[in-house]
């Protein structure tokens, strides 16, 4: 059983080896490597200047100004944290 706040998936071999090899070759972690992925993606998806909500507020934030929003819960998290 994996720790608790993590949940293993069943996913293909060869989908676990190519996803490994990716994130070790990013010196990530798998899921470090996949929440990049999935937010590369939205950035992708999300045109200039709209509205998006952020995924730990729930604001409502120009998708311009995503990151450096989500860069301030990282700061605030590793705060909490030590
Ligand atoms: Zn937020």
């Amino acid at each position: 059983m994996p720790e608790k706040g993590w949940y293993s998936l069943t996913v293909r071999k060869n989908t676990a080896d190519k996803v490994r090899e990716l994130a070790k070759n990013e010196d990530l972690t798998v899921d470090g490597y996949l929440n990049q992925l999935m937010d590369k993606k939205q950035n992708n998806t999300t045109s200039y200047n709209t509205l998006v909500k952020c995924k730990k507020c729930g604001a409502m934030v120009k998708s311009e100004n995503m990151e450096k929003h989500m860069g301030k819960h990282a700061k605030a998290a590793k705060k909490k944290r030590r």
